[in-house]
């Protein structure tokens, strides 16, 4: 099974945060973006630099600057939890959507948008998918990136299920995968365990209401204070 796993102790503190059932919308995508950054930093370790040439208030300094436009696809609707530390890194970046909608009862995506760059040939493009669950909907992106001319493609999630990985890397085994946690198991209705639920639901504030976690919730600045 081939996936980065983020090793860091920040990834660590801010993933368990997340999947806490009493953190709220707030936090929740807060935490998204924090551990995007701590995902972009490591799939971008080889982003390919040209040399700059600087001169610092001292004198002249040889320096590098990134040498590559990279594109990054948000996967509708969790996805756009991810894109905003994404687009702050790279300002250059060009943004693609596909919006994939999942069949609550067969677990099975359908396809119901797709926006790509016009010009993808060759380009580093991150995939922004939070859950990687049974992995058909990641590998059905993947070819239709790989289908609009990406390059390389570097999947961003925060939690990975051992099913989806091994499907992935089955149907796309060129793709890197880069997660905070590589959870157990899927569970019937296809969820990741232990996961965190719904994310687009936890991102969006669109749960069922639970009483029970509601009067447990820190209210978000309280939750927020030290992360
Ligand atoms: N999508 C989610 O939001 N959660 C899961 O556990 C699996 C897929």
């Amino acid at each position: 099974m081939r996936i980065h796993i983020l090793q860091h102790p920040l990834a660590a503190h801010f993933l368990t945060h997340l999947r806490d059932g009493t953190t709220q919308p707030a936090l929740f995508r807060l935490l998204t973006k924090r551990l995007t950054v701590l995902l972009a930093v490591e799939a971008t370790r080889k982003l390919s630099l040209r040399p700059r040439l600087v001169q610092t208030p001292m004198e002249p300094c040889a320096g590098a600057v990134l040498d590559e436009r990279l594109v990054a696809v948000p996967v509708l609707r969790a996805g756009l939890g991810m894109l905003d530390p994404i687009v702050e890194f790279f300002p250059d970046v060009a943004v693609g959507y596909i919006g994939l909608e999942r069949d609550h009862a067969t677990a099975v995506a359908s396809s119901y948008y797709a926006k790509l760059p016009p010009n993808m040939d060759g380009r580093t493009t991150l995939l922004l998918d939070p859950m990687l669950a049974t992995g058909g909907s990641a590998a059905q992106a993947v070819s239709t990136l790989k289908a609009a001319g990406a390059g390389r493609v570097l999947m961003l999630c925060v939690v990975a299920a051992p099913e989806g990985v091994e499907h992935l890397n089955a149907l796309h085994p060129d793709v890197e995968i880069y997660a905070a946690g590589l959870d157990r198991e899927l569970d019937s209705r296809k969820y990741i365990l232990p996961g965190l639920g719904d994310f687009g639901d936890r991102l969006y504030g669109t749960e069922a209401a639970d009483a029970a976690s509601d009067q447990n919730a820190a209210r978000p600045g309280e939750a927020a204070h030290g992360l």
